[in-house]
């Protein structure tokens, strides 16, 4: 049995109650916490956050998510086509590799934008680092984003990687793709899992109406489990940043990887970690 890393109180007292959002189970029901939320719709920096979701992002999320989605059909077909039956074995070693990766990948882009830089940053701030200041003071909100803002940020970095994997199966030989074939299928479902990341992401935070094959995945841990993700939304956000499937997260809290990540970082910038995070969570007007 492994020792929980937070315990039911700890998350109680310190995150949002996602599955209960009147409160009804709540043991905060003091007054000062009813006019001062410390998460939510309401609260004043994830409103602030909200309000900065411009059309210019909007038209590169549209953008990313038509391009990427094209590349995953043509990558499809090609892998099809060069699929041999005695490549069923490293494609399936080529699957778990491809999945480990996109959740340590998850983990670390997550953490970085978490952890380091500030929504005041030119270009990346309010395009890349906001959704992440927003998530952790209405970690709700993504359930209320449409397809194109949960998934166009994932899918853009997944555009580049298909489209090279589209460029190697266009321009080689045919005995060069079988050479390669188990390279090949690794980057196809590591891309994959890569551009899913987001939307499993949103499944974590959704506690109404989930189709039966996702709650399926994630109750056998196939993919990101509600109760899981739980653990990295407890004040102060500082561990399980995996979010593709989350199964590096117990190895990685248990070697102190992020924690160690951020001291030696510290120690070579003088940047505190999650210094912007703490600033808007305490914007309450
Ligand atoms: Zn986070
Ligand atoms: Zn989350």
């Amino acid at each position: 049995m492994k020792t929980p890393i937070k315990t039911d109180q700890e998350i109680l007292e310190n995150s949002m109650l996602e599955d209960d959002p009147n409160g009804n189970s709540s043991i905060k029901s003091n007054t000062a916490e009813k006019t001062s939320p410390r998460w939510g719709p309401q609260h004043k920096g994830a409103q602030e956050l909200a309000n900065l979701y411009s059309p210019g992002k909007r038209a590169q999320e549209i953008i990313c998510v038509y391009s990427c989605i094209a590349l995953m059909v043509l990558d499809f077909f090609l892998i099809i086509k060069h699929f041999r039956t005695e490549r069923i074995s490293v494609a399936f070693v080529a699957a778990f590799c491809g999945i480990i990766t996109a959740d340590f990948g998850s983990g670390l882009v997550h953490w970085a934008a978490d952890t380091w830089g500030s929504v005041d940053l030119p270009i990346i701030g309010k395009a890349f680092l906001r959704p992440f200041r927003e998530h952790h003071l209405d970690p709700t909100s993504i359930t209320r984003h449409d397809f194109i803002e949960t998934n166009g940020d994932n899918f853009m970095v997944a555009v580049p990687l298909l489209a090279t994997l589209a460029y190697k199966f266009l321009t080689r030989s045919n005995h060069e793709i079988q050479q390669d074939f188990a390279w090949s299928a690794y980057l196809f479902l590591c891309s994959i899992f890569v551009a899913m990341t987001n939307q499993i992401h949103k499944w974590s935070h959704t506690y109404w109406a989930l189709p039966r094959w996702v709650l399926f995945l994630q109750e056998n841990h196939i993919i990101l489990p509600r109760r899981h993700h739980r653990i990295h939304h407890v004040a102060p956000h500082e561990t399980y940043f995996c979010i593709t499937t989350g199964w590096l997260n117990w190895p990685l809290e248990k070697i102190r990887f992020w924690p160690s990540l951020e001291i030696v970082i510290e120690y070579l910038t003088g940047y505190k970690p999650r210094a912007d995070d703490m600033k808007w969570a305490q914007k309450v007007d």
